[in-house]
């Protein structure tokens, strides 16, 4: 009985930005638990290494190339999705990219290149699937954050902005659909090795073991590591869960 919460077979989920890094961890976990995906990310190459990882799981898995700051495409994205895949049950808004200087130093295209890939496009995918997420009966969304939804940095001016920004926005839909059935969450991850935090390390120095030192699990995360809290928050085990921002950070957030 327990499994059959955390079933995902017969579900279908997009994962933006799922051609790598935490959205390639979160895509994994849920197609081992059944659902079929479909890859939103630009880099062709990547989505179509990703799709092929995907497929060995047993599911079926498409790539649907997409840049998330484009309204059109993401239409035509949602369209493609339901005409190959059949359904949209779940949408993980992943995608995301940072642009690190301080507030004096940030241009204006630099803010809005932030704003549109990290939250306008959370907005845009989530309008947009809403109508297949409603059919679905048991819609799920979840939005990634950041400890910066949390904390500050000098060097994150746009980016904690957009990520503040994700956990109110998670806060709204979820009030919104919920007579829809639909549940619309937030994950908050820490400091886990990626492409994008690879960059920060090179940029930022010093980072890596200031990391480590403030991370009471005593390690970066893994993009493993976000797996389980995917099937957790798409599967009907956290029906009655929503509008909550869950940081998966190895305690980074509760070190005093
Ligand atoms: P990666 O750089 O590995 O992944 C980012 C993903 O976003 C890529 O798959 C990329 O696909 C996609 N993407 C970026 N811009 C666009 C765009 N305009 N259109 C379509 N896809 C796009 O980084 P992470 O895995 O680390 O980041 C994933 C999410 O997790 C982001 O929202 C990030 O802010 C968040 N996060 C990461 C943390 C970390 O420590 N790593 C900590 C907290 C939050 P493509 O290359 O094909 O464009």
């Amino acid at each position: 009985m327990t499994s059959s919460r955390f079933d995902l077979r017969g579900k279908v989920a997009v994962v933006t930005g799922g051609n790598g890094g935490i959205g390639l961890g979160m895509a994994r976990g849920l197609a081992d638990a059944g659902a079929d995906i479909a890859v939103v990310g630009r880099n062709e190459a990547k989505s179509k290494a990703a799709v092929e990882d995907l497929s060995q799981r047993g599911v079926k898995a498409i790539a649907v190339a997409t840049d998330v700051t484009d309204k059109a495409a993401i239409e035509a994205m949602i369209a493609r999705v339901v005409k190959d895949l059949g359904r949209i049950d779940i949408l993980v808004n992943n995608a995301g990219m940072s642009i690190r200087k301080p507030p004096h130093e940030l241009e204006l295209d630099e803010w809005n290149k932030v704003i549109d890939t990290n939250l306008t496009s959370a907005f845009l995918c989530s309008k947009l699937a809403y109508p297949h997420l409603k059919a679905s009966g048991n819609g799920k969304v979840i939005n990634i954050g950041s400890m910066m939804s949390i904390f500050g940095a000098s060097f994150a001016t746009a980016y904690a902005a957009s990520k503040g920004g994700i956990v109110q926005y998670t806060r709204a839909c979820a009030n919104a659909w919920a007579p829809d059935n639909i549940q619309v969450n937030a994950i908050l991850p820490g400091w886990i090795d990626t492409d994008l935090t690879r960059g920060a390390r090179q940029q930022v120095s010093g980072l890596h073991e200031r990391v480590l030192a403030r991370t009471p699990a005593g390690r970066w995360g893994d993009i493993d590591d976000f797996a389980g809290i995917a099937v957790f928050l798409a599967s009907p085990a956290s029906n009655f869960v929503t509008g909550t921002a869950i940081p998966v950070d190895g305690g980074f957030s509760v070190m005093a």
